[in-house]
């Protein structure tokens, strides 16, 4: 197994990784920033290193000083966690010329699903259903693309081939207005991504978020996870997840994973990845691919039993695919809230002391935080605080336990979402299930 890994992310995902590598004997380098001293892991990890100041630019970015750290400490792997550098290409290029593992797929397979042209033409070549679009970038010539988007009728959507975290994306209703959206987005693209190639889709107006969770060794061994749904968002950002999609029946679920896997063997994918799809009208529609694992994971975890970050470190490891497609069987169904240290009504973060901080328990709930007592939260990153994870026999017992935990739960000294999840627990479209994406956004009025 790896000796030692060097964990180059900070928050929850770096406290999950510390666990799996506990779990397995593997020694454990959490890198921080000097804003980051008092993080759960970086009091448990067996060895610790600064690498900057709080700014994200000049630590958990800096390709350099997280390199050295390795070499300082010996790692022998490198795990991104997700946000940071986790699917930057040139990050792991550089992890894989400086000696050490890097626990994700390879350079090339990040570098060709982070494109999203790129991405979309391959999967498109590998069986996966896609968004009617222009199957490729938009060019010029303003007449073509009005012949394009005639052909896939209104509303369109331009979106940036380098876009991501929900920017660079424009709708568009009618022919008058196309010509100017097109410059507008690439534009924005230039500017936000360094990369003006634009391109064009159907835009669907009711779709919910469903993604295919899959495990590949790289040597053309590749499961699914069955699919999650995280429909629930505000502002393109996820707020509440479930595993696996209410009304989803097996026979989608068979057909859909199928192709996910045969994707990941055409283009030779190893580790953990997830195919994000937008479903309507018992369509799926593949928009992009997530190279590395997701904060939502837990609720797969849940349903299959699979320790994900386990077996991305035994795949790192070079062991042989820890599963067959026939291991995988779903139980009973989970669901998970993030908590956000942020103003539930009005979504502004709200950093500062933890004064109290008292987690849920009981059957078939899980907390997956790094927040403890006098913590104290950060204003430098992202406001995520922690997970409440709730599984049950049925989804119905499912809520029933999430509600039980949110009213338990107690964080005092800081503002957080918390209100705003209880209330959602009591929606009647939430507790029927299969809401759209544009659901919790008309729900609250924005
Ligand atoms: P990002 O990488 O920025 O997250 P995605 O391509 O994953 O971009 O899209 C993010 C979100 O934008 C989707 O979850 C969906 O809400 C919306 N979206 C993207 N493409 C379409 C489309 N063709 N039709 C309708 N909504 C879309």
């Amino acid at each position: 197994m790896l000796e030692k890994l060097l964990i180059a992310n900070r928050g929850e995902i770096a406290l999950r990784i510390l666990r799996a590598c506990r779990e397995l004997d593997i020694k454990t380098v959490a890198v921080h920033s000097s804003a980051d001293r008092n993080l759960k892991h970086v009091l448990l990890a067996d060895e610790t290193v600064c690498i900057g100041p709080p700014k994200s630019a000049d630590s958990y970015l800096s390709m350099p000083a997280i390199i050295s750290a390795a070499e300082v400490t010996d790692a022998i792997a490198i795990h991104p966690g997700y946000g940071f550098l986790a699917e930057n290409a040139d990050f792991a290029e550089r992890v894989e010329q400086s000696g050490f593992i890097f626990v994700g797929p390879r350079a090339e397979t990040i570098r060709l699903m982070g494109d999203k042209v790129s991405a979309i033409r391959a999967m498109r070549e590998a069986g996966i259903p896609c968004v009617p679009g222009s199957d490729g970038p938009l060019g010029e010539n303003h007449d073509e693309n009005i012949k394009i988007a005639r052909s896939i009728g209104y509303p369109v959507i331009i979106k940036a081939s380098g876009g991501g975290g929900g920017r660079g994306m424009r709708v568009v209703h009618t022919e008058a207005s196309l010509l100017n959206t097109v410059n507008l987005t690439r534009g924005e693209a230039l500017a936000a991504f360094g990369d003006a190639t634009v391109y064009m889709e159907k835009f669907l107006e009711r779709p919910r978020h469903i993604e295919i969770q899959v495990l590949a060794d790289g040597n053309g061994n590749a499961i699914h996870l069955c699919e999650r749904d995280c429909s629930m968002q505000r502002r393109h950002q996820k707020v509440i997840e479930e595993a696996p999609a209410p009304g989803i029946t097996e026979a989608q679920r068979e057909m859909i994973g199928d192709r996910c896997v045969r994707a990941c063997q055409t283009i030779g994918y190893r580790g953990a990845g997830t195919f994000e799809f937008l479903y309507q009208d018992d369509e799926f529609y593949f928009i992009e691919m997530n190279t590395r694992i997701q904060v939502e994971h837990p609720v797969t975890e849940m349903i299959t039993g699979v320790d994900l970050v386990r077996a991305q470190l035994e795949i790192a490891a070079g062991r042989p695919m820890p599963y067959a497609q026939e291991d995988i069987g779903i139980r009973g169904h989970a669901i998970e809230c993030r908590i956000n240290a942020e103003d539930p009504k009005t979504f502004m973060p709200s950093p500062g002391p933890i004064t109290l901080w008292h987690a849920p328990g009981g059957p078939g709930i899980r907390v997956d935080s790094h927040a403890y007592s006098g913590y104290d939260v950060p204003p430098f990153y992202d406001s995520l605080i922690g997970k409440v994870i709730a599984h049950g026999e049925t989804r119905q017992l499912a809520i029933a336990r999430m509600r039980n935990a949110l009213a338990e739960i107690v964080v005092e000294g800081i503002k957080t979402n918390i209100p705003l999840h209880r209330e959602i627990c009591q929606h009647t479209a939430f507790k029927a299930g299969g809401t759209d994406i544009h659901y919790l956004e008309k729900r609250l009025g924005l």
